[in-house]
C-alpha cells in the first residue's frame, strides 16, 4: 500500500504532488519522491524517510514542469532506501514510473530483462515495470504500456511518463486504487480522493484492467481491449476531513471494512493449485526442529495462539505459544533445535524484540511475521515473512490481525507439506476465497449493532469458546475492552463452571463462539448453563449445530473450521466498534493505549 499522485496541466505540477502526497501520508511513509517532466528532460528526486524530508531537498533544488508523478511508499519488496524508492526510470531516464502494488511475477520478468541486457537500480517488484516498458517502447507509449501490462501478474496502480510523449501521463489500475480529477486546466490522478479534493470534486473512478491518458486539456478511457470507453465523472458529496477517512466515521471502521482487500493481498503469490508458496522459508530444513514456539503480543498473541494450535494439528509438533513479556522473563527451553516465531504488527514491539533477541542468543531459528517493512524485529530475525495489511492506523487492530491470521495459517500449512504431511485440500481451496465470505459478513453490519445494543449499559461481558474458539475469544474479548472499556473477559467455556459462572446474573451479556465441529456442541450445552442464570447471549456458530433458546444466534458461512478465527474476528470486532460508538468513546484513539508498543 502507498500513495501515488500524477499532475498534467497549466500549472506548476511540483505544488499538486506534493500537496497530494501530504494527504496519502496515511498510505505509506518510509520513503517519498518525484519526478517532474520540464526542459524536455525528466527530474527525479526520492529520498528515503518521511514526506517532510524529501519536501526539504525540495525547497533547495526546486523542479519546475507542468507534468509529474509522486509516490510516497510502504515498501513490499525491497527495504526502505533511496535506491528502492519510487519514482523508478530506465536507464536513459526517458520514461519514469510510480506504481501501488506487487507484482507477484517480477523475478521472472527481471530474469528476462536481465537476460536483454539490462540492468536494475533497485530491489523493488516495480522496476520491471519501467524497465520492460524501455523493452516495449519504440514510438507509441500506449501500446508498450498496453504490452507491459499484458505480461504483468499482480497488483497494480501505475503513473507512466516519458518525455518522447511529454503532454500526457498514462495511468492503469489492476487491485489497487487509482481516482482520476478533473481539475481547471489540469487532469490529476491519485490513489485516494482526499489528494484531489483541493483541486477538484469532480472524479472518474478507474476500474480494474482500464486504462487513461491525461493531457492537460483533455482525457480518454480504455478497456482491457484497447477500446476507448466513455466514463462519467462523479462529484464528491464530502470534505476532506470525512475523504482521508473514504467517507468512514472512523479508521477504526475503514480498517474493518478494508479487510477483504487486506486478506488478498497477503494470499497474493503464496498458494498455487492448492500449495503453499512461502519462497522466503525454502533455505530452511524444518526436519531439524523438535518444538516451535510461538511469542507475540496483545492482539498478534491471540493470532499466534490460533497459528500454534494449527501448526500443532497438522504436524503434531510440540507447539507453545507465549506472550513476550512472560517468554523473555521465564527462562524458556531454548535450544539450536527451536524454530520461534515472532509476530508483531509494527514490528517494533519492544518485549518481543527482546524475546526474539533472546531466543536467537541460545540458538533457536527465528521467523518474524511483521506488518512493516524493514522493522526492527524483521531485520533481526534469520527469515521474515510480511503480512500485507498496508499501514494501521486505528489503535486497536483489525486487519493487522485477520492478515496474521492468514499469514500463520499459511505458515502452519508450508511447515506441514514441507515435512511432509498431507493436508486438507479443502482448506487451501477455500482460503483464497476467504475475502468473498467476510465482504457478506460485513454487509450485515445491522445485525451486529444490534447486538452491541445489548451491552450499552453493561458494565461486563463474557466471552466463551474452546479451542481455537477460545484464542478468537480472547481476541473479541481485547478488541471489546480497548475501544468501548467495557469489562470483558474470555473463558474457556469448559472452565466456565470452576469460577466465572458466579458472576453470572440475570441481564448479563455472554458471548459465545462454537465453531469447531468437536467440541461447538460442549460450548453450547455451556451457553445453556448461563441462559438459566439469566444471561442474554449472543452465539455465532455454523449451520448443522442444534440450538435451542438462544435469541442471538449468528450463522457463519460453511468453511473449514481452522478458517473460521478469521471470520468470526469480524463481528467480534464491529461489535466492539458499536458498543464504543454507543457509549461515545474515542474509537481510533482510545484512552491510556498506544499503537506500537516501543517500550518495555
Ligand atoms: N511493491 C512496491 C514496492 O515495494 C510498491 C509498494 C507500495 O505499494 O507502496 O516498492
Amino acid at each position: 500500500m502507498c500513495g501515488i499522485t500524477a499532475y498534467v496541466g497549466h500549472q506548476d505540477a511540483l505544488t499538486f504532488l506534493l500537496q497530494g502526497l501530504e494527504k496519502l501520508e496515511y498510505r505509506g511513509y518510509d520513503s517519498a519522491g518525484v519526478t517532474i517532466l520540464g526542459d524536455q528532460k525528466l527530474s527525479t528526486v526520492k529520498t528515503k524517510g518521511r514526506l517532510q524530508d524529501l519536501i526539504t531537498i525540495l525547497k533547495a533544488q526546486p523542479l519546475h514542469g507542468h507534468v509529474g508523478i509522486g509516490h510516497t511508499r510502504w515498501a513490499t519488496h525491497g527495504v526502505p532506501s533511496n535506491l528502492n524508492s519510487h519514482p523508478h526510470s530506465n536507464a536513459d531516464e526517458t520514461i519514469s514510473i510510480v506504481h501501488n502494488g506487487i507484482i507477484e511475477n517480477y523475478r521472472e520478468l527481471k530474469d528476462e530483462l536481465m537476460a536483454h541486457g539490462y540492468t536494475f537500480q533497485s530491489e523493488t517488484d516495480s522496476e520491471v515495470v519501467v524497465q520492460m516498458l524501455d523493452y516495449y517502447y519504440s514510438d507509441d507509449l500506449l501500446a508498450a504500456t498496453r504490452q507491459t501490462l499484458a505480461r504483468i501478474e499482480g497488483s497494480y496502480a501505475l503513473c507512466i511518463l516519458s518525455t518522447h510523449e511529454p503532454d500526457k501521463i498514462i495511468v492503469a489500475r489492476k487491485d489497487s486504487p487509482l481516482i482520476i480529477g478533473e481539475a481547471q486546466g489540469a487532469y490529476v490522478a491519485a490513489s485516494d480522493i482526499p489528494a484531489l479534493l483541493e483541486y477538484t470534486k469532480n472524479v472518474y473512478f478507474l476500474e480494474d484492467n482500464e486504462l487513461a491518458v491525461l493531457k492537460a486539456d483533455s482525457i480518454t478511457f480504455y478497456n482491457q481491449q484497447g477500446q476507448a470507453i466513455q466514463k462519467e465523472s462523479v462529484e464528491i458529496p464530502y470534505d476532506l476531513e470525512a475523504a482521508q477517512k473514504d467517507g468512514y466515521d472512523t479508521f477504526m471502521l475503514k480498517e474493518i471494512y478494508e479487510q477483504p482487500h487486506a486478506i488478498a493481498e497477503t494470499l497474493r503469490g503464496r498458494i498455487h493449485e492448492n500449495k503453499v508458496y512461502l519462497d522466503e522459508l525454502q533455505n530452511i530444513d524444518f526436519n531439524q526442529y523438535h518444538q516451535v514456539y510461538y511469542v507475540a503480543c496483545g492482539t498478534a498473541y491471540h493470532a499466534s495462539l490460533c497459528g500454534s494450535q494449527v501448526l500443532q494439528k497438522l504436524t503434531r509438533l510440540p507447539v507453545t505459544a507465549m506472550v513476550a513479556s512472560e517468554f523473555r522473563y521465564n527462562d524458556p527451553l531454548i535450544d539450536e533445535k527451536t524454530l520461534a516465531i515472532f509476530v508483531s504488527q509494527s514490528g517494533e514491539t519492544a518485549d518481543t524484540l527482546a524475546a526474539l533477541r533472546l531466543a536467537k542468543s541460545q540458538g533457536a531459528t527465528t521467523i518474524a511475521i511483521a506488518n512493516v517493512l524493514g522493522s526492527t524485529i524483521s531485520r533481526d530475525a534469520d527469515y521474515v515473512l510480511y503480512t500485507c495489511a498496508g499501514p494501521e492506523i486505528a489503535v486497536a487492530s483489525t486487519k493487522a490481525y485477520t492478515t496474521q491470521l492468514v499469514l500463520l495459517i499459511l505458515l502452519a500449512c508450508y511447515i506441514a507439506d514441507r515435512l511432509g504431511f498431507v493436508l486438507d485440500a479443502k482448506l487451501l481451496e477455500e482460503l483464497p476465497h476467504i475475502s468473498d465470505h467476510i465482504a457478506h459478513l460485513l454487509e450485515d453490519h445491522e445485525r451486529f449493532a444490534k447486538y452491541a445494543k445489548l451491552l450499552e449499559d453493561q458494565r461486563d461481558a463474557y466471552f466463551i469458546g474452546r479451542n481455537l474458539d477460545y484464542a478468537s475469544v480472547l481476541e473479541g474479548a481485547l478488541k471489546l475492552k480497548e475501544v468501548s472499556y467495557v469489562h470483558a473477559d474470555a473463558y474457556v467455556a469448559g472452565e466456565l463452571k470452576h469460577g466465572p459462572i458466579a458472576l453470572i446474573e440475570e441481564g448479563s451479556v455472554v458471548i459465545a463462539v462454537a465453531t469447531q465441529p468437536q467440541i461447538a456442541s460442549k460450548t453450547i450445552n455451556n451457553i445453556q448453563e448461563t441462559i438459566a442464570r439469566g444471561a442474554r447471549v449472543v452465539l455465532f456458530t455454523t449451520a448443522g449445530q442444534e440450538v435451542k433458546n438462544v435469541a442471538n444466534t449468528y450463522y457463519l458461512p460453511e468453511v473449514p473450521a481452522v478458517l473460521q478465527t478469521i471470520l468470526v474476528a469480524i463481528p467480534l470486532q464491529l461489535i466492539a466498534y458499536y458498543t464504543a460508538c454507543i457509549k461515545g468513546c474515542d474509537v481510533d484513539k482510545p484512552r491510556n493505549l498506544a499503537k506500537s508498543v516501543t517500550v518495555e
